[in-house]
């Protein structure tokens, strides 16, 4: 099978893998689509530790071609969205319905959860990103890991709905729910950040004020319909505009999904005295803070997501429900459509910000 395998920083190759085997609780996909999303990215530049060569890609969605033994959810020709939440099913976290934090599943190991590859070049293991490994024609993921969705959901539009368009979603829906006629502020408006304003807006929050240094991303904000106001953060205060939308108070919730030196303060500085904020998004492994600790005492909440606190089971066909419904336009936040050979131009323009969201489609 063709993979797009990363053996050095910021370089990518398409290169003829062999073909992938289900181990035990484990499915194959013949992958239809894939999100490429930020921290694929970051991986690509060398921002992010894993171990080389890797296959990439963790926003896929695919049809299941084969079951590994034990596995009892899925069957052959099941439509299914790979969601980077991993949870055991049985750990403290777990049973508390927080598998996003699940104490037996690790990152960018690039092995799969029994600590073992499944990718191969002859006798060279080839490790998989996220227990997924997407950039491929075939893909091996965990059984809990995969959310079968309805068969009449076009799977390309999904892909967003593993990683990225989730965190977003779940960030204003399920970590911090908004209230209806709430105002809102989305530090950083890619991808993730449209999400959580279409998330907030889909709880009927009243104001939406979408915060980015790029016009153009600002620009597709009120495009879609899901800012109500813009700052651009690049020539304004935003955290006297945020006071001055919000009648000098300040806005009930702020997300961060930049997560870069500073945003965090001012998110933190944008909500009101008992307002909320949640950070999404981290620049880089380490980002340091200098918060007023006077803050909390003026009762402010301050939290973070991992994938935005969703259950996938749950929450990933309710999002489906809501696409289909046309309540959610998660079509609209796809710019670009790339093929697998592509995928090096799909990385640059993502660096570059030409586009909000690339899809990798696999057209056979
Ligand atoms: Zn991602
Ligand atoms: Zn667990």
């Amino acid at each position: 099978m063709r993979a797009a395998v990363c053996r050095e920083v910021r370089q990518i190759a398409i290169e003829e893998l062999d073909e992938p085997t289900p181990g035990d609780g484990e499915i194959k996909l013949r992958m239809v689509a894939t999100g490429v999303c930020r921290t694929d990215l970051s991986i690509f530049q060398g921002h992010l530790p894993v171990p080389r060569p890797i296959v990439l890609g963790h926003e896929g969605v695919g049809i299941v071609e084969a079951v590994g033994t034990g596995v009892t959810r899925f069957s052959p020709g099941d439509s299914v969205v790979c969601s980077i939440i991993a949870g055991c099913g049985d750990c403290f976290q777990c049973r508390r319905h927080s598998s996003a934090l699940c104490e037996n599943v690790t990152f960018y190991t690039g092995k799969m959860l029994d600590g073992t590859t499944r990718l191969s070049k002859g006798d060279e293991a080839i490790h998989s990103l996220s227990f997924q490994a997407s950039f491929a024609e075939k893909a091996i993921v965990p059984e809990r890991s995969a959310v079968r969705v309805r068969k009449d959901a076009p799977l390309d539009k999904l892909a967003g709905l593993a990683c990225g368009v989730s965190t977003g979603l779940g960030a204003a829906m399920v970590r911090d729910p908004v209230e209806p006629g709430a105002s809102v502020v989305v530090i950083g408006t890619g991808g993730v950040g449209l999400s959580v304003l279409m998330g907030a807006k889909l709880r009927g929050a009243a104001k939406l004020i979408a915060v980015d240094v790029n016009p153009t991303k600002l620009e597709k904000a009120l495009a879609m319909g899901l800012a109500t106001e813009t700052i651009d953060a690049s020539q304004q205060d935003v955290v006297s505009v945020v006071r001055s939308l919000t009648d000098g108070r300040g806005a009930d919730h702020a997300f961060d999904v930049v997560g870069s030196a500073g945003t965090l303060e001012q998110a933190v500085e944008a909500v009101r005295p008992g307002g909320h904020v949640v950070l999404i998004g981290l620049a880089a492994a380490e980002v340091g803070t200098e918060l007023q600790t006077s803050a909390l005492l003026r009762q402010k909440t301050l939290t973070g997501t991992m994938g935005g606190s969703i259950e996938p089971r749950r929450h990933i066909p309710e999002f489906v429900d809501l696409f289909l419904a046309g309540r959610l336009d998660l079509a609209g936040l796809m710019d670009k459509s790339y093929r697998l050979e592509e995928i090096g131009q799909a990385l640059e323009d993502l660096e570059e910000g030409r586009v909000t969201r690339g899809v990798i489609c696999f057209d056979d």
